[in-house]
């Protein structure tokens, strides 16, 4: 057994240090980022957040919303080839160029992404996702992805610690997915005593992945669209929201009405009701690594990523960033033992 002494942080334990700035308005940010990627050979340019492959949030309806920023989506691996079809068939090029198909790991995954792909060559990104991106199948699946799909931009995860992502680029990847047991309806932390503070996790990946030429995608534990500008202060190239983006129009979920409130169910894709969903149920030998929740029901996406992207441009013009890109290069991060002033948070509205 060993401990490591140094406090590894998460995004309630910083805040960002302002700096002297010419920018005169928040206007004056520009969120588009170019990317390159190292072994797709793509080019892809816009708003590096993406909406998570939970099933309630990666919706092709997500999509059609969220392209219109200029945003990624997930979409969850949970729509059959027929669903693909019709949404593919039904949509621009300017929507497919925001969409990511997420995939597992088993040979129905490979058959399944590969009829997805003779449907469309628009769509340019894959995601490789399982929970624990540190076993040797997943590794070998990746490099069976990249061999097969050479000319897309393959994102794999997840994981947190900087060997790993090392090992995911160099077998393959151009994006490595990074979190272990941030997100908002997560419970592995609680389950398995297992996991790395995101922060933390995000400058060391981030290190090890630029060093090879690749990149990272932030996965959870965005609470707040500070949180998001932390992720990217500290080297994410992107972010990913679950919970933020629930709640919506655009997810799929149960409403529920209380009291003449109405609310949608959301749900970590490990918890039991979305095993009950889609595997019949928990497996014996296994727990359940994601819980419920009732959020209240917000209507449409727009107005929450339009203040999500306000918050942000005004992150970059407290540091003085006049792109997002310069985000990192102009943040210091302060370790502070208070966030916001909690005074008023129990008056009710
Ligand atoms: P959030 O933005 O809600 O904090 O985090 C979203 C991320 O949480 C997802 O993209 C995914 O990586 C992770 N996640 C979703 N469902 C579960 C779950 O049931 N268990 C665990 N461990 N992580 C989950």
């Amino acid at each position: 057994m060993r401990i490591e002494e140094d406090i590894k942080l998460g995004f309630k334990d910083v805040l960002i240090r302002p700096k002297r700035s010419t920018l005169k308005s928040r206007s004056l940010v520009n969120l588009t980022r170019n990317f390159y990627f190292k072994y797709s050979n793509q080019k892809w340019s816009g708003i590096p957040i993406i909406a998570s492959n939970m099933d309630t949030i990666g919706t092709f309806n997500m999509a059609k919303s969220l392209s219109e920023f200029n945003i990624l989506t997930a979409v969850h691996k949970y729509y059959s080839i027929n669903d693909w079809n019709h949404f593919i068939k039904s949509s621009s090029k300017d929507i497919l160029n925001h969409v990511i198909v997420s995939i597992g790991t088993s040979n129905l995954d490979f058959i399944k992404i590969k009829q997805i792909f003779l449907l469309t060559s628009e769509i340019k990104y894959i995601c490789i996702d399982v929970a624990n991106g540190y076993s040797e199948h997943f590794v070998s699946f990746l490099k069976k992805i990249r061999n097969f799909f050479k000319d897309k931009i393959i994102c794999a995860g997840n994981v947190a610690t900087g060997e790993m992502v090392e090992e995911l680029i160099l077998s393959g990847a151009d994006i490595v997915k990074v979190g272990i047991g941030p997100g908002s309806v997560c419970t592995t932390r609680i389950k398995t005593g297992v996991g790395y503070p995101q922060l933390s996790a995000i400058i060391e990946c981030s290190d090890a992945a630029h060093g090879l030429g690749g990149q990272i995608i932030s996965d959870g534990g965005c609470s707040v669209s500070g949180d998001i500008a932390k992720a990217f202060g500290g080297g994410a190239d992107f972010v990913m929201l679950g919970g933020m983006l629930s709640g919506h129009n655009e997810c799929s979920g149960e409403i529920i009405e209380e009291k003449s409130k109405k609310f949608m169910l959301f749900y970590g894709m490990s918890s039991k009701s979305a095993m009950n969903l889609h595997t019949g149920g928990i497996a014996e030998y296994r727990a359940s690594e994601g819980k419920t929740v009732k959020v209240p029901f917000r209507g449409s996406v727009y107005a929450t990523v339009s203040d999500i992207l306000g918050g942000l441009r005004s992150s970059c013009t407290y540091v003085g960033a006049s792109k997002l890109k310069e985000l990192t290069k102009r943040t210091t991060f302060i370790k502070v033992t208070e966030q916001e002033n909690c005074v008023f948070n129990n008056v009710k509205k």
